[in-house]
């Protein structure tokens, strides 16, 4: 699936208010069936990764929550804009293994970039920030000035805060999104994390040197056009995400523990076992987050 394939996919599903308790695409999930999924070769759901995940637009948020945390995976729930904060902080803060991250998405630039105030007045509550990024896209490319405007003061203002992690969007986009972050948010100043990231492998070998992060995804694994950039990403780089709702798994809205599906792909790219490459990406998250702990010095 390409880019320019998904953008209007995810563009239907992106454009209400996230907070709300119905599903994006109007099928019931039951989130509440929460047990931990069996992973080949012995291992459970326990410990694997899905950095980037929508928990807010699933039917029943709380539930969804409550089943990320049930199954152990560690999940980072997004979301699209700032006044869905308080309630994904309010609900990841009671769990182990659930944070909330404080977003304002491309595609919701061109109607909420007013926004922006809100989101600044949150930064300080989170260390994880996203969904943000561009998307040029046909179906948002008439708000890209305002877009590229937006994600140049967010990455302004993780630089001055410090210590921040972000999981950034980048359709059709990927040479203007490292444009900016080399410009605004350099790496003793932040991490991003890029998200389902469809550029070229130049445009991958710049966001590694960049000491950018890479979530992929089951879907990205699934395309013979994206699995030769995928193979050529740094494996110390290398998250994992679903980006549930938005990605399916055996017909219906991938959860948390469907991350294992990644994993599996990754392993298979890399020739290691579904238990090792969840290793890697545990260790790499771990880098991750030493790499943004807040410098004692100040
Ligand atoms: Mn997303």
């Amino acid at each position: 699936m390409s880019a320019l394939n998904r953008a209007p996919h995810r563009a239907s599903r992106v454009t209400s208010e996230p907070s709300r308790d119905a599903s994006p695409n109007g099928s019931p999930h039951n989130s509440r069936d929460g047990s931990p999924a069996p992973v080949p070769d012995g291992t459970d759901a326990v410990g694997l990764v899905d950095f980037h995940c929508h928990l807010d637009l699933y039917e029943d948020h709380a539930a969804a929550v409550a089943a990320a945390e049930r199954a152990g995976v560690r999940t980072l729930a997004v979301t699209t804009t700032p006044r869905a904060w308080p309630r994904n902080h309010a609900l990841s803060s009671g769990t182990r293994h659930v944070r909330a991250a404080l977003g304002l998405h491309p595609q919701l630039v061109g109607e909420r970039a007013g926004e922006f105030p809100i989101w600044e007045g949150y930064l300080a509550e989170t260390r994880y920030v996203g969904e943000v990024g561009l998307d040029a896209g046909p179906r948002f490319y008439g708000s890209f000035g305002a877009q590229q405007a937006v994600f140049t003061r967010v990455l302004q203002a993780c630089a001055r805060h410090g210590g921040k992690i972000l999981t950034v969007h980048s359709v059709r986009a990927a040479a203007a999104v490292l444009d900016l972050i080399e410009a605004h948010l350099p790496p003793p100043r932040g991490r991003v994390v890029l998200h389902w990231f469809t550029g070229s492998k130049a445009d991958a070998r710049r966001a590694a040197d960049l000491g950018c992060y890479f979530s992929v995804n089951a879907a990205m694994l699934q395309t013979e056009r994206h699995r030769p950039l995928v193979a050529a990403l740094p494996i110390d780089r290398l998250l994992t995400e679903t980006d549930g709702p938005f990605t399916a798994t055996a017909g219906r809205p991938s959860r948390p523990e469907d991350v294992v599906h990644a994993v599996e792909g990754l392993a298979r790219l890399h020739s290691r076992s579904v238990r090792e490459m969840a290793g890697v990406v545990r260790t790499n998250l771990r880098t991750l987050l030493a790499e943004t702990e807040p410098d004692p010095e100040g």
